[in-house]
């Protein structure tokens, strides 16, 4: 199976409408913690699928939420015992937001429905000619 990276636009388009159920389905299947429905949910997938579905899942998550809010409806640890609500604040070092200038800045913007900076839109531009020739080099070498 080729590399996610050398599918072109239209394929990735393809893979990630492909998964938003899976993933959809999946966030379900964790939050029941049906551990055999989530077995048979990810049974056969391709490394490409399970790539495109990390993607499609990262894409879900709203970036702005706090982690310990994204989190906040886990009320269990891994031996299904209640967790006490002090070990219920996840300590986990938010990642900063990537500056402008940078390609996830420009996709930041696009998702607030903002016009992007010049910065992000030559960030962006950059980024899709890098992305471009990895494609050529892919394909070439697949040749
Ligand atoms: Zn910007």
């Amino acid at each position: 199976m080729a590399d996610v990276t050398a599918l072109d636009a239209r394929a990735k388009g393809k893979l990630a409408e492909q998964m938003v159920p899976v993933a959809a389905a999946l966030a379900c299947a964790v939050r029941d913690m049906d551990s055999g429905g989530i077995g048979e949910l990810l049974a056969g997938f391709t490394r490409q699928e399970f790539y495109g579905l990390a993607v499609v899942l990262a894409g879900m998550v709203p970036v702005d939420e706090p982690v310990t809010g994204l989190l906040g409806w886990v009320t269990w640890d891994e031996r299904m015992r209640p967790l006490r609500e002090r070990r219920r604040q996840v300590h986990v070092r938010s990642v900063p937001l990537q500056p402008c200038g940078t390609h996830a800045a420009f996709v930041r913007h696009r998702s607030n429905d903002e016009r992007p900076c010049d910065a992000c839109s030559g960030a962006e531009k950059a980024y899709q000619k890098q992305q471009s020739d990895a494609r050529t080099a892919a394909r070439e070498s697949a040749a």
